[in-house]
């Protein structure tokens, strides 16, 4: 109903952008609702050509707008946001229909995404460039920041405008055009977002999009000399793999990867705090974030009244399609993130996990997973090394500081961690001895537009949004003058 609606009204876009106009191929994509499991429509596959035309095209692009001024683009990003805000309750309905989330979860992704525009529209006007000393060779000596280049990016499913506008806002921020190949699973809302930037004075070609099957597309913009920087957010497997493909060109990279955060919930934590932390840490967008809560650490001598307290609130979450107005957990992705789900619940019974709650698909149509709980977990368990990427809780037990921040730290990703406590001296210490990226200290929404995300060891490197997102997309040039 609402996928008719929107297409008829020209905001489902099935086509690429490339070279100015939107395009469209033979070899097709299905894009599924995951809440019904319906096709709302098709995207093209870009050939490999059209890829190098939208390259030849972004370099084109870039020769022109590198020369614009800081104002030019800061007004180029207000006025984008303007035209996203405007069309906010479209782009809800979109993200809702294609990715699965709530629509309240949605409109919260676009007032995210937007505000990385507004963030980059400010940085666009800095002036970063100083002076060096003079010494005796040279008179005058300066340092200035220039457009990195051409860029592309490749974004995922989960966040699907705010993961792109992050990157597009620096980029254009910086004075660099951008080629995007969206998550083939949620197209929709990068070809609207595309046709906003448009309708709002996009300069020809600076954004193009792709869409199309991820390793083919992928591989291009490895291969591509022309393509000075690459920015990537998905998982840690797919980061390795461009990485090892872009020495060749030895393009610069962003690569924001999964993660493994543990919240550790100290003997002096209220129990609200607990489950709103629990709640917003785990259940964001279905637990399907890099950010999110993966191991619950819960001091022995609260265990069992906040387990109590978990328990209760999960069990009365209510799961369903995302266009419901009383739904608070929408779908999970796809069939195979199901699967892979019910199977990483039946290793964790396996190597002794209890399962509380939950632990199956709900119902048989639609990508549904029960909220679940599950205690006894050890950080050996698989459940415990991997990324849940799922509604589902994984508890532990701890007994002092010391084997909590043990257990926290270990772990080969580096993205997040929380920590929860009325005791803020113990907090700041904890915080002080995790080796994560982020720490959010009785809160878990970190994420905003003003602070640097990422993270470090197998969650990535370079950092987005914040003073050091424009960082990613420019260079430093040393001109002195005798
Ligand atoms: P997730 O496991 O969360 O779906 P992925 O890393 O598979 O994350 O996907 C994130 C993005 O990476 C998507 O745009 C997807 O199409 C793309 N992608 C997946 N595999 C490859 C690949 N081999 N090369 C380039 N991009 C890829």
């Amino acid at each position: 109903m609402y996928a008719n609606e929107l297409r008829s009204r020209g905001l489902i876009i099935e086509k690429a952008y490339i070279s100015g106009k939107w395009q469209d191929f033979d070899d097709k994509i299905e894009v599924l609702n995951p809440a019904t499991e319906e096709v709302i429509g098709t995207i093209p596959n870009t050939p490999i050509d059209s890829v190098l035309m939208a390259i030849k095209d972004s370099s084109l692009a870039q020769e022109k707008f590198k020369h614009s001024t800081g104002q030019n683009r800061h007004d180029l990003l207000v006025s984008w946001y303007d035209n996203m805000m405007k069309h906010a309750d479209d782009f809800a309905k979109i993200i809702t229909l294609e990715n699965g989330k709530s629509l309240r979860e949605s409109r919260a992704e676009i007032d995210y995404a937007a505000g990385y525009l507004t963030h980059f529209a400010k940085e666009a006007l800095k002036d970063r460039s100083y002076e060096v000393e003079a010494n005796q060779i040279f008179s005058k000596r300066k340092v200035d920041y220039v457009p990195i280049g051409v860029t592309a990016a490749i974004t995922p499913w989960n966040f699907p405008l705010a993961m792109i506008t992050r990157k597009a806002g620096a980029a254009i921020a910086a004075g660099c055009s951008m080629i995007i190949k969206p998550s083939e699973l949620t197209p929709y809302t990068a070809t609207l977002m595309c046709k906003l930037l448009i309708d709002s004075g996009m300069p020809e070609n600076l954004i193009q999009i792709v869409t199309g099957y991820p390793k083919e597309i992928g591989e291009v913009f490895q291969n591509s000399f022309t393509i000075r920087k690459l920015s990537f957010t998905g998982s840690t497997a797919v980061g390795k793999i461009l990485m090892r493909n872009s020495a060749e060109t030895l393009k610069k990279l962003s690569m924001e990867l999964g993660g493994n955060a543990p919240l550790i919930i100290n003997e002096s934590s209220n129990m609200d705090t607990i489950i709103k932390m629990v709640l917003n840490g785990k259940f964001r967008n279905n637990g399907q974030s890099c950010t999110a809560v993966n191991r619950v650490l819960i001091h022995e001598n609260i265990y069992d009244k906040a387990l109590e307290n978990i328990i209760k609130t999960v069990s009365k979450l209510v799961v369903g399609d995302g266009f419901n107005d009383d739904t608070y957990l929408g779908t999970v992705i796809t069939e195979t993130a199901l699967n892979r789900l019910e199977r990483l619940m039946q290793i964790a019974v396996k190597q002794g996990a209890k399962l509380e709650l939950g632990g199956k698909r709900l119902g048989n149509k639609g990508y549904f997973f029960e909220p679940t709980v599950l205690t006894g977990i050890t950080n050996n368990m698989e459940i415990a090394r991997q990324e849940i990427f799922g509604p589902v809780i994984a508890i532990q037990k701890f007994k002092t500081d010391n084997d909590a921040i043990t257990i926290a730290n270990d772990t080969d990703y580096g993205l997040a961690a929380y920590i929860c406590g009325e005791n803020q001296q113990q907090n700041i210490h904890m915080a002080n001895s995790l080796n994560f990226g982020m720490i959010g200290i009785n809160d878990t929404r970190l994420s905003d537009a003003k602070i640097p995300f990422g993270g470090i060891k197998n969650s990535g490197f370079g950092r987005e949004g914040g003073e050091e997102g424009i960082f990613e997309y420019i260079e430093t040039k040393y001109v002195a003058l005798n």
